[in-house]
């Protein structure tokens, strides 16, 4: 890959100069944030929601507002224009800093200024991915995370376990069930179709608010289609008409499989392919 740009705590520099010191209390005690925005014809998507979560994730952590977030939109550009993104990410990251020492104490945000990270990741076909034509494959996993998991945090062992439990079982990623209902995925809200009816988890501490749900949802009801947003088990599942994941990076991509059980007849459904055609063409229309 070649060498990217990025950037730390105002500074855009080569990637291999790019520094963090190891008293970070992300490195420490993933004392963090983090948005991915995606990117497509060079222009960024749900900007504004994704600039709202973080403000949301920081304010739910009392975590200090790092000077340049009412700039973020700027540094997104910059770093999408430095490095000649037409498709990919941005991956953001803002940390409680590096107060010098180790303790689980919060440091004084007058002395400890918050860490802020940005880097891109190229990916072109992002749009046309061949696994959306495809669909992918899921297990069902115990979801054993945290119990704030509407905060973005940089905590990501247990979905990092998650999708190596996938990847052993030959499959593309996991949902995980907590009291016998689907949480979400591994990195992604999850979906059920039903009688033409989209059915998926109602928003709360249980799940991350998606920026890619919240615009799906609000593309599927001006299309006329019904939405019911509630828990589902993984046997509504296996017996719905078709399955989809959503996410920054993945918009919305079928489900085929769970559990090793045929969704409908195995392939991607129409209501999938349609919402992630809607998705994309509106989306694309807004981005900045
Ligand atoms: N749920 C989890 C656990 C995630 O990690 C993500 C994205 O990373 C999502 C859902 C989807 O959120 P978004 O659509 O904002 O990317």
């Amino acid at each position: 890959m070649t060498m990217r740009t990025v950037y730390v705590n105002g500074e855009y520099l080569p990637e291999n100069e790019a520094k963090i010191s190891i008293f970070d209390r992300g490195f420490l005690m993933a004392d963090g944030v983090y948005e991915v925005t995606s990117v497509l014809d060079g222009k960024l998507i749900d900007f504004d929601g994704h600039a709202k979560r973080l403000e949301r994730s920081l304010n739910e952590l009392d975590m200090p507002h790092p000077d340049v977030l009412p700039d973020l939109l700027e540094v997104h550009r910059e770093l999408v224009r430095l490095n000649g993104i037409e498709e990919g990410m941005i991956y953001l990251q803002i940390t409680r800093g590096a107060p010098g020492d180790r303790d689980f104490v919060f440091p004084d945000p007058e002395t400890t200024k918050p860490t802020v990270v940005l880097f891109t990741q190229n990916k072109p076909g992002l749009a046309d991915s061949p696994a959306a034509k495809k669909g992918i494959k899921v297990i069902s996993i115990e979801d054993q995370r945290w119990a704030r998991r509407d905060i973005k945090t940089v905590q990501l062992l247990f979905p990092s376990m998650g999708k190596m439990m996938a990847k052993a079982a030959g499959v593309d990623d996991a949902w995980m069930v907590e009291d016998g209902a689907v949480t979400e995925g591994t990195s992604n809200n999850a979906y059920i179709i039903k009688n033409n009816t989209i059915i998926t988890r109602h928003l709360g501490n249980e799940i991350l608010h998606g920026i890619t749900r919240a615009a799906v949802l609000r593309f599927a009801r001006e299309a006329q289609m019904q939405v019911e947003e509630r828990s589902f088990t993984i046997a509504e599942a296996q017996d719905a008409d078709e399955a989809f994941i959503t996410s920054a990076s993945t918009f919305v991509m079928p489900v085929v499989e769970v559990d090793g059980v045929a969704v409908g007849n195995g392939t991607p459904g129409p209501v999938a392919a349609r919402l992630r055609e809607i998705y994309l063409d509106e989306s694309r229309k807004v981005a900045i």
